[in-house]
Parts: C-alpha cells; sequence; structure tokens
C-alpha cells in the first residue's frame, strides 16, 4: 500500500515511516527540506518534498492511504497553529480528495473534542478541532486519532485504545505510530475516533 506521511520528519512521523517500511508497504516520506530526505532515502524509503505552506498537491499522486502527523510544535505562536495544524490539515484532506485517496488518518489530539473547555492551549484544540471536523465533512474514509501526552519512553506494542472520554494520561510516541499503522493495515478502523493512552491491550488487537 503506498502511504504518504505528511510530517515524516518528525517525531511521530519517522516513526510511521519506518514501522509502514519494515511491514511491507510503500510509504512515502513529505519533507520540507532537501537535507531531510536522506535519512530516508539511505534505507530506500520514497520522499517528496512539500511544504504546507505553500502548494503540496503534488504529493499525492497514486497515494493510496495518508497519516497527517505534521504540526507547528509546542513553541510557536497562534499564527503558526492556525497555518500548519488548521489549513495546512484542511488542504491536506483536499488534496487527498481531488487525488482519490482511500483513506485519511489524522493525528489529532486528546481535548480536541471540546476545546471550548481546554484549560489551555486552548487555540491549539480549535485549531485540531476544525481539522478534525473538516475531515468528518469530507466524504473520505477516514479514522481520526486523538493521544493523550506524547512521551519519548520506550514503546512497549500495548495501549488503551476508546472511544470518548476525558481522562488524562501519557502515552509514548512509539506507541501511537504503532496504533497509526494498525489503523492503516485494518479496514475496521474507517470513519471512526480513537482515543489512545499507554495501557494492557496488544495494539493488534485493539480494533
Ligand atoms: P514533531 O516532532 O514536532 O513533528 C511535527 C512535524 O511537522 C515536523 O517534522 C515538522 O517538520 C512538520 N511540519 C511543521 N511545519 C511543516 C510544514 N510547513 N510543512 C511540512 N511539514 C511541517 O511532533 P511529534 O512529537 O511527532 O507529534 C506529532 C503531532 O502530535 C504534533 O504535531 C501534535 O499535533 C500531536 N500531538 C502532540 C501531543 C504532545 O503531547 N506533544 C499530544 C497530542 C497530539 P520539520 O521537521 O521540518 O520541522
Amino acid at each position: 500500500m503506498k502511504v504518504l506521511v505528511i510530517g515524516a520528519n518528525g517525531q511521530v512521523g519517522h516513526q510511521v515511516v519506518e514501522k509502514l517500511k519494515d511491514k511491507g508497504h510503500q510509504p512515502v516520506a513529505m519533507v520540507r527540506k532537501e537535507e531531510q530526505q536522506g535519512q530516508f532515502e539511505d534505507k530506500g524509503i520514497d520522499t517528496v518534498l512539500g511544504d504546507l505552506e505553500k502548494d503540496f498537491s503534488h504529493a499525492f499522486d497514486g497515494v493510496d492511504s495518508v497519516v497527517f502527523a505534521a504540526g507547528s510544535g509546542g513553541d510557536t505562536e497562534t499564527d503558526m497553529t492556525l497555518i500548519i495544524d488548521q489549513e495546512g490539515a484542511i488542504e491536506a484532506v483536499d488534496n487527498a480528495k481531488k487525488a482519490g485517496v482511500k483513506h485519511f488518518v489524522m493525528l489529532s489530539s486528546m481535548g480536541a473534542d471540546d476545546p471550548k473547555h481546554a484549560d489551555q492551549i486552548k487555540a491549539y484544540m480549535y485549531a485540531k478541532h476544525r481539522a478534525d471536523e473538516y475531515l468528518k465533512a469530507s466524504g473520505l474514509d477516514y479514522t481520526i486519532l486523538r493521544p493523550g501526552m506524547l512521551t519519548n519512553d520506550a514503546g512497549t506494542g500495548k495501549v488503551k485504545l476508546f472511544e470518548g472520554g476525558t481522562e488524562v494520561a501519557e502515552v509514548p510516541r512509539e506507541d501511537v505510530a504503532n496504533v497509526l499503522v494498525h489503523i492503516v493495515e485494518t479496514d475496521k478502523a474507517e470513519n471512526r475516533t480513537f482515543y489512545v493512552h499507554e495501557g494492557d491491550t496488544p495494539v493488534e488487537d485493539t480494533i
């Protein structure tokens, strides 16, 4: 399966690309700088240059599934949150639809369901919420994944995956990547929104 990973140079995105490759898929790592391509191409992984602030529609040619794992980062101002996390994601949905992509997987965030009641990073929650709602209404087959606080702990291959709820917990980035790959591979995740925390259920048994 040809899978475009947007945000492939990021901490989650990078792991998604490598895990897809290990499982025999054809990931395409979308990065925005030429110097970010070599780390993938040295491993036989295809790359495409694409910047969410410019036209990146060329990246979707022949793509079966998209994983959107990009983000402007925690230290940026609100305008970048709107430009990348909201408008970049929305344009990715439009591009995917035009290109006939079969499944769009959005890496969202815990709290994005109810931005009005977010305690902090409210603009980020509104941006994530708006992008998620746009995807849901797009007509594309979608899956939205809303993780808790991301950590750099080693993944365990086990998580708690659930549909709805407000509890707060952590989850290793590697296990988020494991779940994203599982979502790409299963046909049972379409048009559903999941939350993920660290937990005890093997990823392959969650959906
Ligand atoms: P990350 O390491 O910051 O990765 C984000 C990626 O987005 C980076 O590779 C970055 O590219 C890319 N990006 C930014 N602007 C771009 C642009 N204009 N065009 C193309 N790519 C662009 O983030 P992460 O730790 O992997 O997390 C992934 C996402 O999970 C976050 O963005 C956030 O939305 C979500 N999330 C985070 C938390 C948390 O606790 N931190 C919790 C829930 C959800 P460069 O490498 O070139 O800068």
